[in-house]
């Protein structure tokens, strides 16, 4: 277009000069050439009158539409998406005038321009660290913008096109059904749901009208609570089985204070043993209460892991000692090497006694007569090991999983009947995590069972 008008403006300019300077020539050209007393054949004046009138106005027509020229360049570059192009005014008149325009007005779009970007970008960026999950849907429920937190809450991998609806991304009738009541009522709603395809995932999703430019759309947010949920549950589950294991030595003892004061008391043959019942339902009570309250500690990380240096024989040499007389009782060999002996590292004393003690308490509970318990510490690669095996009942495979739940026991009975809270396996799982560690069990029926807890020997 800028083209054509400069095109048009030189031949118009052209053709203007031409006339001036024609009308110019015919009336002084015979007067100058009278002047000068020159005698010139007249088709050969006319000739060089016409040749230099061309010339001058060919000249003047380029000094005028060079610069038009630049603008138009400039201009096509500028809308080509080359917001740099300028054009360099020269002179005063009105063509540098109109450069000069032309440069401030590219400035102030380029300027526009940045602002937009900007802005688009800080959003794109907000929607994008966003952890709720943001969709912005049309008015024919097609999808105007979906960030990437929403496309991991809908399990959606593929790239979305533009104006794609959202049934054709996700297949999730809850949300579909969400959206449409807000289309059909225009106000928010909230909801907790929960989508299936292709994990379970319970959400917390909030819609709005919103006033897109083609009509009334919806914007939809959501926030995963499924971790939520599941911790709700397994607080929920805890207090109960707490409250379980506290209701049955408190009966016990109950049942055996009630018999003694209905007259027990009074019977020297029985007495004796009631008392002793209550004496040891009383010791359950106690390291029931001990065990939940090293859990609850080192889960709630209160009991910050204080490192220390750890000489692992002497280390061992002190607390397996004090197993030793528990294992006599139950006619179990304990015994336990260390290698190479000069082997230390950096961990909590009270927490590894703790998940070294449990290990060997189980090894020992969790045996027959003449069975044996063997500690052993080594190192492998960049950690520092400690096995515990023994030759005891070992575990069945179902219930390898769980051994390390709280409260989960193989064999309730037995579990009681050594005293045991369901306690011992949690605390050593937490006190391996809490040193960047880790605890396997290796275990069939009847074979025994080995425990291996890996530290980092850096920790
Ligand atoms: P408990 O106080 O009942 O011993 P733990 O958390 O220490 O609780 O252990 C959970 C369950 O794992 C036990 O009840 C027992 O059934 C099983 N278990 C643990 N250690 C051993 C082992 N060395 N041999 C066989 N079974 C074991």
């Amino acid at each position: 277009m800028l083209s054509f008008i400069r095109k048009r403006l030189a031949w118009k300019l052209t053709f203007g000069y031409l006339l001036v300077c024609s009308a110019v020539l015919i009336v002084v050209a015979p007067l100058i050439v009278r002047l000068l007393g020159i005698t010139l054949l007249p088709p050969v004046g006319t000739g060089l009158a016409v040749i230099l009138v061309l010339l001058a106005g060919l000249i003047f027509s380029l000094r005028v539409t060079r610069p038009l020229r630049r603008i138009t360049d400039a201009a096509r570059k500028f809308s080509g998406g080359d917001f740099d192009a300028r054009v360099r005014p020269r002179g005063e008149d009105e063509v540098a005038e109109l450069a000069r325009a032309f440069n401030q007005m590219a400035d102030q779009l380029n300027e526009k321009i940045r602002q937009v970007e900007t802005g688009r970008n800080q959003i794109q960026g907000i929607l994008e660290g966003m952890i709720e999950g943001v969709v912005v849907i049309g008015p024919s429920e097609e999808l105007l913008l979906i960030n990437s937190a929403a496309r991991e809450i809908l399990s959606i991998e593929h790239p979305v096109k533009p104006g794609s609806l959202l049934c054709e991304v996700t297949r999730a009738p809850e949300i579909q059904d969400l959206i449409r009541a807000v289309s059909e009522t225009g106000r928010p709603q909230l909801k907790e749901l929960t989508v299936y395809a292709p994990v379970e995932r319970i959400l917390r999703a909030q819609a709005a009208p919103y006033a897109a430019e083609s009509g009334p759309g919806v914007l939809l947010v959501m926030h995963e609570i499924t971790d939520i949920k599941r911790l709700e549950q397994l607080r929920r589950e805890f207090v109960a089985n707490v409250s379980h294991e506290l209701k049955t030595p408190l009966a016990a003892i109950r049942g055996s204070v009630e018999t003694l004061l209905d007259g027990a008391l009074q019977d020297p043959a029985h007495n004796r043993t009631f008392v002793k019942a209550i004496a040891e339902e009383s010791v359950r009570l106690d390291r029931l209460v001990d065990d939940l309250l090293t859990l609850a500690q080192i889960e709630s990380r209160q009991e910050l892991v204080r490192h220390e240096p750890i000489l692992i024989q002497t280390f061992l040499d002190q607390e397996l000692q004090r197993y030793l007389a528990v294992a006599q009782r139950a006619q179990v060999t304990l015994e336990w090497s260390v290698n190479p002996t000069s082997l230390s590292f950096l961990a909590d004393r009270r927490q590894l006694a703790q998940a070294i003690g449990n290990l060997t308490d189980n090894a020992i509970k969790y045996n027959h007569p003449e069975g044996t318990v063997r500690v052993q510490a080594f190192r492998q690669g960049t950690e520092i090991c400690f096995r515990v095996d023994d030759s005891g009942i070992g575990i069945p495979e179902v219930d390898l999983p769980r051994i390390f739940e709280r409260f989960y026991r193989v064999d309730k009975d037995r579990s009681r009947e050594t005293g045991g809270t369901g306690l011992g396996l949690a605390i050593v799982k937490h006190v391996a995590e809490s040193h960047g560690g880790s605890v396997q069990v290796i275990s069939r029926p009847g074979s025994g069972s080995c425990f291996i807890l890996r530290f980092p020997s850096a920790s």
